[in-house]
């Protein structure tokens, strides 16, 4: 069938809104009408060539949308059901999935070509070229297919905004809080970086009961903003050293520190504000090569952990479902996330927002 997308032909090069040709789903896949699609600093790092990526490509990762049809074989999911879309999608039997850490999946990551977990793709242009999907998501499309491992079914009346950001960013956030750092209550954190993923930190330390959360960032309306979700103190490392602000609001360093925004520098600034016997858990995703200047010394003697987080560290099947809930009981905030609402046609000017470090998330509306 033919589907209006926004396809990136070029790096650095506005998304162009076409039609492509979008084959219908083979076994265990399923036909998603897309519903929401979140504007996430990981696609922007495509379309400026800061991660590689074979072109044409249809980038968007974060998203939901309602199931049309399904391919032979599909148990998990039927018609109409709507889905949030998990940009991992496992296959259940492999090392990672069998102990408990499917988003860690070999199936889903040693095919993450661009191509569907068969090796063959679904999206083309409309001359017929080959398109790369991402994550086996690519909702930056009307409709695409998803692996039915990869589409986890939520109740009808759960905004299809709300889930397509609990897809990426408030899992890879409030997941990194709760599945793998698991915060006790009590405790200090500091977040370095406060954009989609480092407000969700934000809020899963809230939830996790902290009760010191500094909020760390180079502007004023971001750490604002962050205020709102639970930060309870802002440092701004554009104007003063955050790392001896932290110690000092702290009285030695933080139990936990998050790093959000994806770099080797602030990795570093991450596990210099926490305590002896402290935990850094890496969140952000640094760009290809970034190295982290850490003095390993203080490894040993102040007994410190680094942790890397890949998308909360969550089983997205259960654990979505969770935090959906935790959104019904009030406990979760999703709906003041959004802030910027953009049809498909619009999504250039909804990247250089986001570039331009405007507050909240923007999200594609179909
Ligand atoms: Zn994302
Ligand atoms: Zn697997």
């Amino acid at each position: 069938m033919r589907v209006k997308a926004a396809v990136l032909h070029e790096e650095n090069k506005p998304l162009a809104i076409e039609e492509i040709e979008l084959q219908p789903p083979k076994r265990g896949e399923v036909l998603i009408k897309v519903g929401a699609a979140g504007i996430c600093r990981s696609d922007l790092h495509f379309i400026k060539g800061e991660a590689p990526i074979t072109l044409p490509a249809i980038l968007g990762h974060e998203g939901s949308g309602t199931v049309e049809a399904v391919g032979e074989g599909v148990t998990m999911v039927k018609p109409g059901d709507r889905v949030i879309l998990s940009f991992v999608p496992n296959c259940g039997f492999c090392h990672y999935c069998e102990t408990g850490r499917p988003h860690l999946c070999d199936t889903a990551l040693s095919v993450n070509r661009g191509v569907m977990m068969d090796g063959t793709s679904r999206h083309f242009t409309a001359s017929g070229k080959q398109i790369t999907n991402m994550g086996k998501v690519s909702c930056f499309a009307e409709r695409t297919v998803a692996p039915e491992s990869g589409c986890i079914p939520v109740a009808e009346d759960f905004p299809l905004e709300n889930a397509a950001l609990v897809g990426c960013s408030v899992t890879t956030g409030v997941g990194a809080v709760l599945f793998n750092a698991k915060v006790q209550p009590g405790s200090s954190v500091a977040v370095v970086g406060c954009g989609g993923v480092g407000l969700n930190v934000i809020q899963g330390a809230r939830i996790a009961g902290a009760t010191t959360i500094i909020a760390v960032d180079v502007q004023d309306p971001q750490l604002d903003f962050a205020c709102r979700f639970g930060a309870t103190h802002s440092v701004n490392a554009s104007r003063e050293d955050a790392v001896a602000r932290v110690r000092q609001i702290t009285q030695g360093g933080v139990d936990y520190a998050f790093e959000a925004f994806g770099g080797g520098e602030t990795t570093n600034m991450a596990v210099e504000m926490t305590r002896k016997g402290g935990t850094a858990v890496i969140v952000g995703l640094a760009p290809v090569g970034d190295k982290a200047p850490i003095e390993a010394m203080t490894l040993t003697r102040l007994e410190k952990t680094i942790k890397g987080c890949y998308y909360g560290s969550s089983r997205p099947r259960q654990d979505m479902p969770r935090l959906v809930e935790l959104y019904r009981r009030g406990v979760l905030d999703i709906d003041h996330l959004v802030a910027r609402r953009y049809s498909l046609d619009q999504i250039n000017g909804a990247f250089a927002d986001l570039d331009s470090s405007k507050v909240g998330r923007g999200v594609i509306v179909f």
